[in-house]
């Protein structure tokens, strides 16, 4: 499982709320903790995504460690922990408010059977939204299904309720936040204690993103305000998946340019040894261009033989197959699957850019949090 566990929460393509999936009893094993049913989920995202080496970043909390008498298997336990301590799970205090600050901050689709209800008045995004959260189903011989929940609007009434209930979870973490969430995560941050470089994002490697304490980024180990180092550029990830199996991805960062064909040069994304030849035939040496301008990801049919385009769903699933128009960039989003000739797509993995994201918040307008494309309704309170 190890393989599929991402070093940073921005460069997954799945949030993991662990806590949840591990207790989660109607799936995998009897007995109330189990490590085996995040392995089930991982199977299930190979399906759906059709990519073996699937990205998750899972968060816990710290008492899915403190009950480690409720697992049946004590080498689990000892896993978990390794895990933790290397870094490929984020163990907090309060699962539910980190996994939402991260889903806000990048867009990722969470997977989770959680329906957040007394977290909706801090994340209002959460209400009518209906893509960003999958839950975990048992279905016929001992796999599991991810489907996409309809989190619904919850009235204030019952909001509060929820609330009191976890009053005392939650103190000190409510409270009317300032500071926009889309600017966070386009800028670089520094923690003012020296030795920490928990968000040095100039050392590569794991980055955590920050947590939001009273609207204000901040150090999850030394509690100090983070220091803000300017803007930070944005990677888009691209998938070449082939016949429904993902076989290579590769990275474009903010202000490049990528050819992606058979063949397209020593600076382009050379498909050719990926493809059979009948296949090869009827891509063009030079087929598209992917470009990452200004937060947004452009694509641009170059090609003798067309290309074809269906935009990602709102409900997963996919809008129909389109022609694009040769010669002019067209938005690709996260989801969207280009089709250079018959089972040779291009697709864009989980994360959005900060733009992107600052689209879809201002396209879910009041009550929603339903995706792009959509109206432009001018601002909300983050
Ligand atoms: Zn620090």
């Amino acid at each position: 499982m190890e393989q599929h566990l991402a070093a940073s929460a921005e460069h997954a393509d799945y949030l993991v709320e662990l806590s949840n999936v591990v207790r989660q009893t109607n799936i995998g094993p009897r007995g109330p903790r189990s490590l085996r049913r995040l392995g089930l989920v991982l199977r299930a995202l190979m399906e759906l995504t059709g990519d073996p080496d699937v990205s998750v970043y899972p968060v816990a909390d710290i008492s899915l460690l403190g009950g480690h008498r409720e697992f049946a298997d004590p080498a689990e336990v000892r896993r978990l922990r390794r895990w933790v301590a290397d870094g490929l799970v984020e163990e907090v205090a309060d699962a539910d408010e980190r996994i939402l600050e991260l889903a806000r901050m990048t867009g990722t689709r969470v997977i989770t059977g959680d329906q957040y209800v007394d977290h909706r008045l801090e994340h209002d995004w959460i209400q009518g939204n209906t893509w960003q959260f999958l839950r975990p189903e048992p279905r016929a011989g001992g796999t599991v299904a991810l489907v996409p929940m309809d989190m619904g609007v919850r009235s204030a009434a019952e909001i509060s309720r929820k609330m009191e209930l976890s009053a005392l979870k939650k103190q000190g973490l409510i409270g009317p936040s300032s500071t926009p969430m889309t600017t966070v995560i386009m800028r670089s941050w520094r923690c003012p204690e020296r030795r920490c470089s928990l968000y040095d994002t100039r050392k590569g490697g794991r980055v955590l993103l920050p947590r939001i304490r009273g609207g204000v980024p901040t150090c999850e180990l030394h509690g100090l305000p983070l220091e803000d180092q300017g803007p930070r550029l944005g990677t888009a990830q691209l998938k070449a998946v082939i016949d429904g199996v993902c076989v290579a991805r590769y990275t474009l960062d903010e202000g490049a340019e990528a050819q992606v064909g058979r063949h397209p040069g020593p600076a382009g994304i050379a498909l050719h040894s990926l493809l059979k030849p009948e296949t090869a035939a009827r891509v063009s040496r030079t087929h598209v261009t992917v470009s990452a301008r200004k937060g947004s990801v452009l694509i641009r049919d170059v090609s003798s033989y067309g290309t074809r385009m269906r935009p990602a769903g709102r409900r997963g699933g996919f809008g129909p197959w389109e022609p694009l128009p040769p010669g002019t960039g067209r938005p690709f989003r996260p989801g969207d699957e280009v089709e250079l000739a018959p089972g040779v797509v291009l697709t864009r993995s989980g994360r959005r850019f900060p733009a992107e994201l600052a689209d879809a918040w201002r396209g879910a307008g009041g009550a929603g949090g339903a995706e792009p494309p959509g109206a432009s309704a001018p601002t909300r309170r983050y």
